[in-house]
């Protein structure tokens, strides 16, 4: 059978450096994220003052030297509180749409570049991801001007920062099927705002599809589109008054399979985690002067 030969693939798996990740906060009391692969990197959202901001990248033990940009996914303070300061300080760009920027404190804008829902924009050297880091925002449903969702990408390593999410969407569902990692928001719990001492319209506010998605949302996003090669997942943005770290844990560690599922906490760093993926190269066995015919990417975009 020839012509089956002729066309048969076979693939090879070559390491690759790896995409950093670290929560330096997460909660209504400020939000950043950082995501690098050694020596780029970005901030999603800085939402603590500058000096805290510094101190827990100092006890990640990461440089400010390799942070190349901040982005913004929207206006409210627990995601922008420090993000002038600290990008003046060390002239980044920080980049926001312009919706957002207008309910922004003034001094983003000398800094601030603009950009599109699908738009990937690369933050590095050169214009595509194995080279540089990729960062593709996509739209989310929140009570915000013009809010978004991050994917950063880097050698077909793709991680998530996807919280203050209304619903989880067909794009979060989208965009979630492609993650080897996420942070994920798992808000609160159920009967506890149900029952908490919220006023009913604050309830309504965070549960009616346009403030944050509850620990059964989560999970139900988890169950339905994690994909099998998803490492890591760091439940994010969990409310102080609504939930608990053990309550969320709990929810998802029966669903764990081969996902690490830690918290994201609102009080202190999370561990720096390492996500590792292989590129798959197709070979063709016929052509053996030029082996490497073409890198097969996740198809996160198509
Ligand atoms: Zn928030
Ligand atoms: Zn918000």
């Amino acid at each position: 059978m020839p012509a089956i030969w002729r066309f048969k693939k076979f693939t090879i798996y070559l390491p690759t450096m790896g995409l950093q990740m670290a929560s330096l906060n997460s909660g209504s009391n400020g939000n950043c994220y950082y995501i690098g692969n050694g020596h780029d990197a970005v901030l999603i959202d800085i939402g603590l003052s500058l000096r805290e901001t510094e101190i827990r990248l100092k006890q990640l033990q990461l440089s400010v030297n390799t942070i190349r940009a901040v982005f913004i996914s929207h206006e409210h303070t627990d995601h922008i509180r420090g993000v002038s300061t600290f990008a003046n300080k060390y002239k980044l760009p920080i980049y926001i749409t312009p919706a957002t920027a207008k309910f922004g404190p003034r001094l983003i804008r000398p800094l601030s570049k603009s950009f599109e829902a699908n738009q990937p924009i690369f933050i590095g050297d050169g214009d595509n991801d194995n080279t540089a880091l990729m960062v593709t925002p996509f739209k989310k449903e929140h009570d915000a001007a013009d809010p978004h969702s991050f994917i950063v990408s880097y050698q077909g390593i793709h991680i998530g920062v996807i919280t203050d999410i209304g619903i989880a969407c067909d794009r979060v569902a989208h965009y979630f099927q492609q993650c080897h990692a996420a942070f994920l928001e798992s808000n609160y719990d159920e009967v506890l705002l149900r029952t908490g001492r919220y006023s009913q319209p604050l309830k309504d506010r965070i549960s009616n599809g346009k403030g944050h998605i509850s620990n059964r949302q989560a999970l139900d996003l988890f169950r339905h589109y994690r994909p099998k090669h998803m490492s890591h997942l760091l439940l994010s943005h969990l409310s102080k008054e609504n939930n608990q770290p053990e309550i969320a844990l709990n929810t998802f560690l029966p669903h764990a399979g081969q996902t690490n599922i830690s918290i994201a906490s609102r009080y202190e760093v999370s561990n720096m985690f390492t996500i590792e993926s292989a590129h798959t190269y197709a070979l063709s066995l016929l052509s053996t002067p030029k082996p490497v015919v073409k890198a097969v990417q996740g198809n996160l975009f198509g």
